[in-house]
């Protein structure tokens, strides 16, 4: 049901989470699953714990970079439990199916969830167009990692029964649908960002010794206008103009 998207497990520690992901992934009909340098897999306890998803272990990916886990992907959101120092575009679960459930055809989707004890690293969550929460109790609000993932994963698949039932009406935002051009991918989006910061150390624009906050500022606002393949083409040639005119 769900051939385009991932779910993405950052360095778990617990076999049996993975497990558990597993698990509720299969209930809900999704197959992709990439562990990014899991603690302890493959595992007995990851088997015991997906009790019959074992195709969904199986078939797991296992990387070494987020970066490679989500390569080709046009929107990679990121699973957290509270909120950052940056504020980053955020939706609950229900809004992030609604929003991506129309164009799951063309986009390929990943939900990034992290470590049990720590979650996802700024860094991490930096790379993700959105952000998404699950608004459980503000004093308790850590999921069990499975828990999590089978929330995201039942809002989807809501979505996509009432979708085919041709209930979801009215406004809805959409992401590159009917657009002329595909959008630019999570891979493309880290090479303009590579791109940028080099120039604008360049031009003396960045201080690499006090960079502040600028690159996370500078990458919230190119993800959240989710560029497509051409902008970013004609940004990464106003880039290579202006090292060209410095002589760099
Ligand atoms: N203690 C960690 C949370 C770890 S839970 C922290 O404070 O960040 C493991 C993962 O499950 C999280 O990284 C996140 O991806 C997901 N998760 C847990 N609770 C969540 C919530 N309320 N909303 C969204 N994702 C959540």
């Amino acid at each position: 049901m769900f051939p385009t998207v991932r779910i993405v497990l950052v360095h778990t520690s617990h076999p049996g989470n993975i497990g558990g992901v597993a698990r509720a992934m299969k209930n809900m009909a999704f197959e992709n699953l990439v562990l990014v340098a899991p603690k302890e897999f493959p595992s007995e306890k990851a088997e015991a714990r997906a009790s019959g998803a074992t195709d969904v272990l199986a078939a797991a990916q296992v990387v070494e970079t987020l970066e490679q886990a989500v390569e080709g992907c046009h929107l990679v959101v990121g699973a957290s439990a509270r909120g950052r120092h940056i504020p980053w575009p955020v939706v609950d679960p229900r809004e992030l199916a609604a929003q991506v459930v129309p164009d799951l055809s063309r986009l390929k989707v990943a939900l990034v969830f992290g470590r049990e004890d720590r979650g996802l690293t700024n860094e991490e969550l930096q790379r993700c167009h959105r952000h998404v929460h699950i608004p459980s109790n503000p004093d308790f609000s850590s999921l069990n990692l499975a828990a999590a993932v089978q929330v995201l994963c039942y809002e989807l698949r809501m979505a996509v029964l009432a979708d085919q039932q041709g209930e979801v009406a009215g406004e809805r935002p959409r992401w590159g649908t009917e657009w002329d051009i595909e959008l630019a991918t999570a891979d493309e989006l880290e090479r303009l960002f590579e791109h940028l910061e080099t120039t604008l150390v360049d031009i003396d624009f960045l201080d690499p010794d006090n960079p502040r906050q600028l690159m996370p500022r500078l990458r919230r606002l190119y993800l959240r206008s989710h560029p497509d393949k051409v902008e970013v083409n004609v940004l990464r040639g106003i880039l290579t103009a202006m090292q060209k005119k410095i002589g760099g």
